[in-house]
């Protein structure tokens, strides 16, 4: 009974004295909310690296913790359109309603890439504001941590100067580490690379690395036997280094290939989480850059 007291109290000890409540849609943004708010932060993140964050069931659990949140951070240009909206109806908290400061886009402050010019319901998936998946690039998290800073600083202005300090501290080793990666990645220049979706985009585009096919025929369509084979033969005409999927993905199509086409078949993080290395944004890059380097060789 003791025991359970001890528990219950340290238990409500952790959020009494953290200012600012944060519902993070995904892993990348919960990690940067730690290092931006501290303690000053209570953070809980509505899914993990194992699950598709274009495909989050909106259950009950997450709407309760929408509910008390004072601000959300998700990685918006429609990645969560299949259930951030619905928690957000569905918690009646007015705070984190779309419009308010307790909302927070992430992929608003970062310029976008593969902006479609049009999107109809032949073309797939296809994610119509650009591609969302924008965490793997560091040059985007610095911006969405200077933009993020400074709405945690307005939604508590009483722990301001804590959030500018730490947020100067994050970009500061987020630029030491950014340059440190670029030096490490050299080998990465021109590797082509099979990839499961358009999540590595950003990744690839400041790397220069090569994205020479796709697993998906259409993004969000898992591929056919009948279209691995044609990825096959595609690839025997235009070698690729290594397939690279996330976490989250199903490895089979791509250890099918990988077999037929004589190359490695890779899974990285994707984000915090997805790997036992990677523990936060830092171990995230670090980890990423390793096992790519290592497909390279
Ligand atoms: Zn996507």
């Amino acid at each position: 009974m003791k025991n359970i007291l001890f528990v219950m109290l340290a238990t409500l000890a952790t959020p009494a004295c953290a200012a600012l409540n944060i519902f993070a849609c995904e892993p990348e943004w919960g990690a940067l909310a730690r290092e931006l708010g501290g303690d000053k932060a209570s953070v809980y993140v509505a899914s993990t690296a194992l699950q598709d964050p274009h495909r989050i069931e909106a259950r009950p659990s997450l709407i309760a913790r929408a509910r008390s949140a004072d601000l959300a951070i998700c990685t918006g240009a429609e990645l969560e359109i299949g259930w951030m909206p619905l928690v957000q109806t569905q918690s009646g908290n007015a705070r984190i309603q779309a419009g308010q400061p307790g909302y927070f886009e992430a992929a608003a402050v970062v310029p976008l890439l593969e902006k479609p010019a049009r999107v109809d319901r032949s073309m797939g998936d296809v994610h119509a504001a650009g591609n969302p998946h924008i965490h793997l690039d560091p040059r985007n998290i610095a911006r969405v941590a200077q933009a993020l800073g400074e709405r945690m600083a307005a939604l508590d202005p009483s722990n301001k100067n804590e959030y500018e300090t730490k947020t100067r501290d994050f970009l500061e080793r987020w630029r030491e580490a950014t340059a440190r990666w670029e030096k490490l990645a050299a080998p990465l220049k021109g590797m082509p690379l099979v990839v499961y979706h358009k999540n590595m985009t950003y990744m690839i585009q400041w790397l220069g690395m090569r994205e020479v096919a796709n697993l998906e025929p259409k993004p969000g369509l898992p591929p056919s036997t009948g279209y691995l084979t044609e990825l096959l033969a595609k690839l025997q005409r235009e070698p690729a280094k290594a397939i690279v999927r996330s976490a989250y993905n199903d490895p089979r199509p791509g250890e099918w290939l990988a077999e037929r086409a004589k190359i490695p078949s890779i899974a990285i993080a994707f984000t915090v989480g997805g790997t036992p290395q990677a523990k936060d944004l830092f171990s995230l890059y670090d980890d990423t850059l390793e096992r790519l380097l290592a497909a390279a060789k």
